[in-house]
């Protein structure tokens, strides 16, 4: 075997101390799990090589190429059944970069009215100065996209279930709106994730996944993808290599490692919201459940269309208690699993209060018109066994019995 750069010359010890052990040069391909390339450049030999690996797509930079953002790339364009896919540094790196790469000034995207609080921010604050126009809409009713889409429109932008209130978008009728009127439909599916709901298969163009939450699930990375047509992506992988957020190889790295074991997770905390749900809307205290599996649910049927059956409608639930801050303190005191993070889709139940995070900034009338009272209370269901988690929770309840 060829070694690379190795010869019998020898030179000074604090100059072999940088050279000695650089190169591995035995037999290492195939290893069982793949090593992390903590490493920003790769070597070449001479410009051949350099320019083998330019027309290869070989390694040459960290910002550009990665093995272990590779290896993700190839695993989420797989999960979510696109053409190519990108890796950001965060979900909200890959929204930034869709929404960059896809339009200009003096475009237009309409996007549903109950997002990602930063999404939204985005579209209100950053949007404006670079003369792209938002208008904001109710995506569980389609007539009013129809409505808002002009002759600059350019996105369709809604995610797969809202966030908190976990209403059901019709994806495949927002995907012809948007082939109808020449726009492409980006969906944001962190909430549903590959294992339960594919939108590429109901017609998106674009897929963006927070891999922060479910798929990756360990609560220990903050990572974003996006998938869909290849000659969308290669824009947006020009653009993200300039805008500088691509992840690093050890974030990639812990994300496919959480991947694999995606579904066995995700199939739980599905079942376990239903289950959860269920108890929750038998309880006298809960004045609301909101997941699609309940026949309560506004979009029930759609969402037995989209997702198949009650066990598959997504890990995450709200619930409507009572507009006290008091009783809302006692009550998450008295749980001992599910716990306030900001953050959601980890392996173990955490709980948000909208009023207090994500939706902290909406003036209350807009507030009052999305559902968002003082008593809604986020879950994002964990894999804990279902009888503990229902059971924890229906006797935290009991502090409203007093
Ligand atoms: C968390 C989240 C994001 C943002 O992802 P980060 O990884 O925190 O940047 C975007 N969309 C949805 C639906 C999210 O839950």
């Amino acid at each position: 075997m060829e070694q690379f750069k190795r010869t019998e010359k020898e030179f000074s010890f604090e100059t072999e101390i940088l050279k000695q052990g650089a190169y591995i040069n035995a037999l290492a391909s195939n290893p069982e799990t793949a090593p992390i390339y903590l490493t920003t450049a790769f070597n070449v030999e001479d410009l051949d090589d350099l320019y083998d690996r330019y027309e290869k797509k070989g390694f040459c930079y960290n910002r550009n190429r990665n093995p272990n953002r590779n290896a993700l790339i190839e695993l989420m364009t797989y999960a979510e059944g696109g053409e190519d896919s990108i890796i950001c540094s965060s979900g909200m790196g890959a929204i930034s970069t869709t929404i960059f790469s896809q339009v200009k000034c003096g475009d237009h995207i309409v996007s549903d009215m109950t997002l990602y609080g930063e999404t939204i921010d985005i579209f209100k604050e950053v949007l404006p100065a670079y003369g792209v126009e938002v208008t904001f809409v109710d995506f569980t009713k389609l007539e009013e996209v129809e409505r808002a889409i002009k002759s600059e429109t350019k996105i369709l932008y809604t995610e797969t279930v809202s966030n908190p209130m976990i209403t059901v978008v019709d994806i495949d009728g927002a995907a012809k709106l948007a082939h109808d009127n020449n726009c492409i439909l980006v969906v944001d599916n962190t909430f549903m994730t590959s294992v339960a709901f594919r939108p590429i298969a109901h017609g998106a163009d674009l897929v963006i996944n927070s891999l922060t939450k479910f798929a990756n699930g360990h609560s220990d990375a903050v990572c974003g993808s996006v998938t869909g047509k290849a000659e969308l992506i290669q824009k947006a992988y020009r653009y993200q290599v300039l805008l500088g957020n691509t992840a690093d190889a050890f974030t990639s790295w812990l994300v496919q490692r959480g991947m694999r074991t995606m579904s066995l997770r995700i199939e739980k905390q599905m079942k376990n919201a239903a289950k959860l749900a269920k108890a929750l809307e038998e309880s006298p205290y809960v004045l609301k459940v909101n997941h699609p599996s309940l026949m309560s649910h506004p979009q029930h049927e759609l969402a037995m269309k989209l997702f198949g059956n009650e066990y598959s409608c997504g890990g995450m639930l709200s619930i409507v208690l009572p507009d006290s801050m008091e009783k809302i303190n006692l009550f998450m005191r008295k749980l001992n699993l599910a716990h306030y993070a900001m953050t959601l889709g980890g392996y173990r139940t955490t709980l948000a209060h909208p009023v207090s995070s994500s939706h902290y900034d909406t003036p209350e009338e807009e507030r009052a018109k999305m559902g968002i009272t003082l008593g809604l209370i986020r879950i994002s269901v964990g894999i804990e066994k279902a009888e503990d988690l229902i059971h924890d929770f229906l006797e935290a309840l009991n502090v409203y019995k007093e």
